[in-house]
């Protein structure tokens, strides 16, 4: 993947796909420090992610370090030049990351799924022009997702991007969420102005998928990639069968082919 710029408004991902990378959840400083570090000395990506709060389905596991993160993301940013996103899940959230000077919001699947959750979050946006990224709801919905996106977009937020992270289901599959591909393709027809991203680690739930994940998302014209890296994946606090270490994130984004884009 050649020729990612940063980004500064959604209008840059008509011509070339963004990429997202960074871990799953920022666990120490020193842990997303070094993480970002490596990222950037591999690869040029577009804006850094990292989660610090974190809604687990089941209780007793990592559930995000908090407010201190953001003072690192502070750090991160001040060091490396980089835009950072993260999640937030209530208007605290919301409130803590643009005191923090947060540069993009994204809104998690387990929060999608609820109306008031995304209410809460888009009246905490009033006022405030910043990008916004809705990943689907767990479930196949895509008026549920639609919905989240208009009430964002009703607040007022005009950068705002949908991110397909795949669906929950009972059945095994080989991916953790299976990808439906249709319904993020029927999202884009419904809201065409609005950026679709592809996010292979929550679809796959292992490495080995990641990159044919994001080849299929290439291939059906996403707009770019959000993809979790951790300088040391098998001890991620989080998620660690899908992370991938930064030079895994080089190859992936080399590899990956990229369609002409029409403009
Ligand atoms: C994440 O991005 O780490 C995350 C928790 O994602 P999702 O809301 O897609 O499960
Ligand atoms: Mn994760």
């Amino acid at each position: 993947m050649k020729d990612i710029k940063p980004l500064k408004s959604w209008d840059i991902v008509r011509d070339t796909p963004i990429a997202i990378a960074g871990p799953c959840s920022a666990e120490t400083e020193e842990q997303l420090m070094e993480t970002c570090r490596q990222i950037k000395e591999n690869i040029d990506i577009t804006m850094l992610r990292a989660g610090i709060w974190k809604p687990r389905t089941r209780p007793g596991s990592f559930e995000g370090v908090g407010e201190v993160g953001l003072q690192w993301f502070k750090n991160v940013k001040e060091e490396l030049g980089m835009p950072i996103t993260t999640e937030v899940a209530n208007a605290e959230h919301v409130e803590l990351a643009l005191k923090y000077d947060v540069d993009v919001l994204w809104i998690g699947a387990r929060s999608t799924v609820n109306p008031f959750t995304v209410q809460e979050i888009a009246d905490a946006l009033k006022g405030v022009d910043i990008p916004v990224i809705v990943k689907n709801p767990l479930n196949p919905d895509l008026a549920l997702w639609m919905g989240a996106i208009e009430r964002i977009y009703n607040a007022g937020i005009t950068q705002v991007a949908a991110l397909h992270r795949g669906f929950s289901s009972f059945e095994k599959t080989k991916y953790r969420n299976i990808p439906m591909w249709k319904l993020p393709i029927a999202l884009k027809t419904e809201l065409p102005n609005i950026p679709l991203l592809c996010d292979p680690s929550h679809i796959g739930g292992t490495r080995d998928l990641i990159l044919p994940v994001s080849q299929k998302a290439m291939d059906l014209d996403y707009d770019g990639l959000m993809i979790e890296v951790h300088r040391n994946p098998e001890e991620a606090w989080s998620d660690a069968s899908q992370q991938v270490t930064p030079q895994r994130l080089a190859e992936i984004l080399n590899e990956v082919k990229i369609k002409k884009r029409k403009l």
